[in-house]
C-alpha cells in the first residue's frame, strides 16, 4: 500500500454508513477513482472541508492497486465547487461534464481530460447565467474530443469528399461524423447545415465565447453523440436534469433522428448575408 497525493475533483458522493462517504473524483494521476472516507460524517476532520461535489484540490489517499476503493487520507481545497452548487443551471450544466468522465474516463489518467474537465468546471462556475449552455457546449464537445471521440464534420464520412459551403450534410453517429448530400440519402440522422456545422466545428476546436443559436437542437447533438459514443447508450441522467432545468424539450430517450441543426445553419448564413 501507498500514500499518493494527486490533483483530484470531486465528481460524485454518497453516503454509505451513518459516518462514511463513498466519493468518486477524477484525479490528475490515478484517473477516476472511488474512496472510502471513514468517520468524515461526523464532521469537520482536519484535511476534510470543502468537500462539495465539483470541488478542486489536492486529495491524498491510500492506494492498494488491487482494490475497487481506495481509502481517504485527506483533501487540501483549492477550488471550492460551492459556486456551481449554488445555482442549479450551473449545477446541471456542471453534472453533464461529470457524468461524461464518470461513465467513460477508467482508471488510465489523461492530463488532457483532467485538464478539459477542470477547466471546464471552472468556466461554467464563472459564466453568466445566459452564456451557461453555449459554454458547456463548448467544454462538452471539447471533452468528448478529449476522451478520443471527436466528430469528423469535413470531409464527408462516408466518401471522403469534401462538403461545399452550402451543403446540408446528417449527421451518421454509428460513423462518428457527417455524410455530404449525396451519401445522405437513406440515413435518419439530424441535418446539419454548413453554418451549424461552422459553429459546431468552432465548438469543438477550442475556448470560444460564441454564442449558440439553437440550444436545444445543440445539447441534443451533444447527447445523442454522447449516448452513442461516449456512454454506450446508457442514458445520461445528467441530461434529462439540465434539459429539464433549462426548459428545453430535448427528448433524452432519443436514438431516432432529432430535429437538426439545419436551420441554425441558415439563421447563421442569413446574418452573414445581412
Ligand atoms: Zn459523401
Amino acid at each position: 500500500m501507498s500514500v499518493v497525493t494527486t490533483p483530484a475533483v470531486l465528481l460524485r458522493s454518497f453516503n454509505y454508513s451513518e459516518t462514511s462517504r463513498v466519493l468518486r473524483l477524477y484525479t490528475l494521476d490515478l484517473g477516476l477513482v472511488g474512496v472510502m472516507a471513514k468517520g468524515i460524517r461526523k464532521g469537520g476532520g482536519q484535511g476534510r472541508n470543502g468537500l462539495e461535489t465539483f470541488s478542486q484540490g489536492d486529495l491524498t489517499l491510500y492506494v492498494r492497486p488491487t482494490r475497487d476503493l481506495q481509502t481517504f487520507k485527506e483533501f487540501s481545497l483549492r477550488e471550492s465547487g460551492r459556486g456551481l452548487g449554488r445555482d442549479v443551471l450551473r449545477f446541471a450544466a456542471a453534472s453533464v461534464l461529470a457524468e461524461l468522465v464518470l461513465v467513460h474516463a477508467g482508471s488510465e489518467p489523461s492530463p488532457l481530460v483532467f485538464q478539459r474537465l477542470t477547466t471546464g468546471l471552472s468556466r461554467i462556475g464563472q459564466a453568466e447565467r445566459d452564456e451557461v449552455l453555449a459554454v458547456l457546449m463548448n467544454e462538452g464537445w471539447m471533452l468528448v474530443a478529449a476522451l478520443g471521440y471527436q466528430p469528423q464534420l469535413d470531409p464527408c464520412v462516408e466518401c471522403g469528399n469534401a462538403l461545399l459551403d452550402s451543403d446540408l450534410g446528417r449527421f451518421d453517429f454509428a460513423a462518428g461524423g457527417v455524410r455530404c448530400p449525396n451519401c445522405a440519402v437513406d440515413i435518419a440522422g439530424p441535418l446539419i447545415g454548413p453554418g451549424a456545422r461552422a459553429q459546431l466545428g468552432a465548438l469543438i476546436e477550442g475556448p470560444t465565447d460564441l454564442p449558440i443559436t439553437k440550444p436545444k437542437a445543440h445539447l441534443q447533438l451533444l447527447h445523442d453523440f454522447t449516448v452513442y459514443h461516449v456512454s454506450e447508450s446508457k442514458a445520461l441522467q445528467s441530461f434529462r436534469f439540465l434539459a429539464s432545468v433549462a426548459r428545453l424539450d430535448v427528448d433524452t430517450e432519443a436514438e431516432g433522428p432529432a430535429e437538426g441543426l439545419a436551420s441554425a445553419g441558415t439563421e447563421k448564413s442569413g446574418q452573414e448575408e445581412s
